[in-house]
This record gives C-alpha cells, sequence and structure tokens, in this order.
C-alpha cells in the first residue's frame, strides 16, 4: 500500500497537478486531488511543486525540494553542522519519516504562515480552506480513526508505519534523484538584479537528470519522472510522451553544447545521490 500510494504520486496526482492527466480540465483538478489520498493538500503542492520547485529549480533558498534543512545539507551554499558528515547514512532513514512530517507538520507550517518557505501562497479563498480541512479530516479518519476502531491501535500503528514509511522513502528517492546527484548544478543569483546567469530551458537542463530511460517498468511505476529532464522542459505534456520527446532533447543539447545528465541506471543515480551527500557533509 506504501508502495501504491507513492504510485498514485507519481502517476496521477502529480500529472493532473501539472494538467497532463487529462485534455479535460475538471479530470485533472480531481486528478491532482489524489494527493489527498498521501495525506497532504493539493494547494500547498500545487504552490511547492508547480510553482517554486518548476521555476526556481535547485536554487538554495527558494525551492522547497532541497530545503531539508537542518537534517541534509544538499548544496555547498547551505551550513554545514558536523552530523552532515554521516548524512549519506542517515538520510534513508529520514527519507521515511519525510511523508509523515509532510502530512502531520509542514503542511501546517505552511498553512498557518501562508508562506512555502521563503515564497507567500496565493490568497487562499474561502473553498480552499474548506478544502484543505475536510482534505485533513477525511486522510486521518480513513487513515487513522477507522482503522483503529476496526483493528486496534497497536495493530494501526504498525500498519500506517510501514505505509507511511515505504511511500516516504520511494516519493523522497524519485524526486531526489532528478536534481540532488553529483553532476547536477545548484546555481545562485547573480548581481543586484537577483537574476540567474542562464535562460531558463538551459537552467533546467542543468540542474535535473534522468535516469533508467531503457527501463519499461520503472518509467511505468515512476510514471515518468525518470525523464525529468523532458518533465522540466515540458510539465504540461502527459508523461508518456517523454521517452519519445528525449530524443529530440538529447540531439538539440549535443548540437548547442548542453550537457545532458543522465543515468543508465536507476541504482548508478542512487549512488550518485549518496555520493553527492557524502560530498556535501565533508567539504
Ligand atoms: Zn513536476
Amino acid at each position: 500500500m506504501g508502495g501504491l500510494t507513492a504510485g498514485i504520486g507519481f502517476n496521477v496526482m502529480h500529472d493532473g497537478g501539472h494538467g497532463s492527466f487529462s485534455t479535460k480540465k475538471i479530470w485533472n483538478k480531481i486528478a491532482a486531488f489524489s494527493v489527498n489520498a498521501l495525506g497532504a493538500s493539493a494547494i500547498m503542492w500545487n504552490t511547492k511543486h508547480n510553482i517554486i520547485h518548476h521555476t526556481y529549480t535547485n536554487i538554495d533558498g527558494i525551492d522547497d525540494d532541497i530545503e531539508i534543512r537542518p537534517m541534509l545539507r544538499m548544496c555547498s551554499t547551505q551550513k554545514k553542522y558536523w552530523i552532515h558528515k554521516y548524512q549519506h547514512i542517515y538520510v534513508w532513514f529520514l527519507y521515511t519519516q519525510l511523508l509523515i512530517i509532510w502530512v502531520f507538520a509542514t503542511d501546517y507550517t505552511k498553512y498557518f504562515k501562508q508562506k512555502v518557505g521563503s515564497v507567500p501562497l496565493k490568497k487562499m479563498s474561502t473553498f480552499d480552506h474548506f478544502a484543505f480541512w475536510i482534505a485533513k479530516i477525511a486522510y486521518y479518519g480513513a487513515m487513522i480513526v477507522l482503522p483503529i476502531f476496526m483493528v486496534g491501535f497497536v495493530k494501526w500503528l504498525i500498519g500506517f508505519l510501514i505505509i507511511a514509511m515505504v511511500a516516504g522513502l520511494v516519493l523522497s528517492v524519485v524526486f531526489q534523484l532528478a536534481h540532488t546527484v553529483e553532476e547536477t548544478a545548484f546555481p545562485m543569483p547573480t548581481g543586484d538584479a537577483n537574476k540567474i546567469e542562464n535562460e531558463w530551458a538551459i537552467h533546467q537542463i542543468q540542474t535535473t537528470a534522468n535516469f533508467a530511460p531503457k527501463n519499461k517498468l520503472i518509467s511505468w511505476l515512476v510514471g515518468g519522472l525518470n525523464f525529468q529532464i523532458e518533465h522540466h522542459l515540458f510539465p504540461k505534456i502527459s508523461h508518456i510522451h517523454y521517452p519519445a520527446i528525449s530524443k529530440i532533447v538529447k540531439q538539440t543539447c549535443e548540437e548547442f553544447g548542453v550537457k545532458y545528465i543522465e543515468y543508465r541506471r536507476m541504482r548508478h543515480a542512487i549512488v550518485s545521490h549518496a555520493m553527492h551527500l557524502k560530498k556535501m557533509g565533508r567539504a
């Protein structure tokens, strides 16, 4: 069930949020709301992912995906603590906790501060406030209250922890492999105008990596998120087209001398993520 929860996140919710699940707006909205099956808020996800992460990819201080301070140091501009020396070891346990922290804590921090990190949320309508609370209550009802009532507290706790930890680990690893590996860049704005030196498309390619492009099973399970370069360039196109698009993108990168970061196998990307964290913990 943990794996399925992550699968819904990758294949239904993520596409729905980007408007690439269907040509009909209503189906995209419904698909986007499946984030509630993960226990997370659709409104917070939309701001965190579609707006902030996709626009300010890997920019320290803005991109919420690399904001796991103080537990993890994701790039060299973040402050280093002695514990980071071991971050490549404890990171895997931390990832198992991320969904739980997200569902029970960070969604509320964002809600009450009306901010995702340093970026203010778009003003929430009355409907948004209702949607936020109804989704939370429904999730707690279905995933906590009802199962405790049916099987008792201890059995529920064991089951819930397994589901949430597996889902958290799978979600975190797949999303992290796209941007925090050895070869991806972490550009900082320069000059008074706070500008990013490269144009948007090049910035996206330099901060993003693909993995296991030939593995159809992985592509299917992770909803095309192993083709993150294509996803970041064309987030509104359905992920089923990414393998075909990737050939064109790769060729264009070659033509213009832009490095296209790709790991042939998923395990290579996982090792590279660990190596990146090891480097950040020591450098
Ligand atoms: Zn996305």
